[in-house]
């Protein structure tokens, strides 16, 4: 069968693309290398009940409401707020940094226009490049180095197995500093998890009958056999082509799953572990959909420099290789024949709302120039 369109990968970024064009009456083909779809936002119910993300917490949450509105007409959603405590210095505190955060490091109970005048001084108290040049840069000039210290150093050195100078100053601006009590994770207008799952939220994006999937197929051995007007490719940058430019460095994690005979192991879903022990965060599933069970799951998550592709690292190195390959890339669009999107494809430490919004904003411009 002659296909209109070829998309390499069902995660968010195709599955969000095929349907699009499957409403637009192509014929689509999803080539997915892995044996389920939902990239990794993968989930499933264990023994227990409990929805455990194979590959790590996902938590939706978006500011972008046509993107709320598409993932609201695929699946209810779960109302949930996101909260993560931090273990530091023995105790468990609210994490990120807000008002109680500094209560529990300093001992010290201010109101909330006192907040910013106590960090400036914390600020004022700490070296740092100004404009910032890097992770560290930004965090010790929002909130100074005894927090940057406490928090910061020592996560991001296990995370990513690098100092944080090396680190582009938006991995740092994924976190918030709040003045007030606020301490969830997210800020976000519209939060929420799945009610059935992510697995089954894709599913039914990839339910239309203009689109076929092939699972566990690599498209690199298969794709001579298509000759689509437009493939949308979803995978590995620098593997489309051939690494040319050098391999861009991926990170992943090993998440070590354990199930647990009681109720509940922690006080919230994820706490962090900056300082002490080997994982950078253990996350306790049943929280997401408030799963009710005698016993609970757990993951302990371990950053690895090798396998299973989850983050792009933000170096200047690796954001070099990612112009050169950009450059491809913006030839290969102009044709009209190939889409990148997502956060393999682009290089990109997109958020889910992010990669949906993205595959939006690149079908509206294709078919804007056709
Ligand atoms: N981070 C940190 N301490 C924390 C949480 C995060 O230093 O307790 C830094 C770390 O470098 C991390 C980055 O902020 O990689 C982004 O954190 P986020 O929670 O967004 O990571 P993700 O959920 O994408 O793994």
């Amino acid at each position: 069968m002659k296909y209109d369109v070829v998309v390499v990968g069902a995660g968010l970024a195709g599955s969000t693309a095929a349907r699009i064009l499957a409403e637009r009456a192509k014929k689509v083909v999803v080539v997915e290398k892995h044996r389920h779809s939902a990239g990794h936002c993968h989930d499933y119910r264990d023994e227990n009940g409990i929805t455990v993300h194979t590959y790590g917490p996902h938590i939706f949450h978006t500011n972008n409401k046509r993107v709320w509105d598409f993932v609201n007409k695929f699946s209810e959603f779960h109302y949930y707020q996101h909260r993560v405590l931090s273990y530091a210095g023995g105790k468990l505190i609210p994490f990120p940094i807000n008002r109680d955060t500094l209560a529990e490091v300093f001992g010290i109970q201010l109101a909330t226009y006192e907040v910013e005048d106590f960090l400036e001084k914390e600020v004022n108290k700490s070296k740092f490049n100004t404009p910032s040049r890097n992770f560290r840069d930004v965090v010790v000039s929002q909130v100074g180095e005894r927090l940057y210290e406490l928090f910061f150093k020592n996560y991001t050195m296990k995370q990513w197995e690098r100092d944080p100078e090396e680190l582009a100053p938006e991995v740092a601006s994924r976190i918030p500093v709040r003045t007030n009590r606020d301490d969830r994770y997210f800020a976000d207008r519209y939060q929420g998890i799945p009610k059935y799952g992510y697995t089954k939220l894709v599913e039914s994006i990839l339910d239309h009958p203009n689109i076929s999937i092939l699972l566990g197929t690599d498209y690199f051995e298969i794709k001579d056999l298509f000759k689509p007007d437009l493939t949308v490719y979803t995978g590995q940058l620098d593997r489309f082509f051939d690494y040319k430019y050098g391999e861009l460095e991926y990170r992943s994690l090993k998440l070590e799953l354990k199930t647990i005979d009681k109720e509940y192991y922690q006080p919230v879903a994820v706490v962090n572990y900056p300082n002490d022990y080997d994982w950078t965060r253990i996350t306790e599933y049943k929280y997401f959909l408030n799963e009710k069970s005698d016993k609970t799951t757990v993951c302990f998550e371990y950053p690895l420099a090798k396998g299973e592709p989850y983050y792009i690292v933000m170096t200047q190195e690796n954001m070099e290789k990612r112009d050169k390959y950009m450059k491809e890339v913006e030839k290969l669009e102009k044709s009209g024949e190939y889409l990148f999107v997502g956060r393999l494809a682009e290089y990109k430490y997109y958020n889910m709302d992010q990669v949906i919004e993205a595959s939006m904003r690149k079908l509206q411009n294709y078919s804007d120039n056709i």
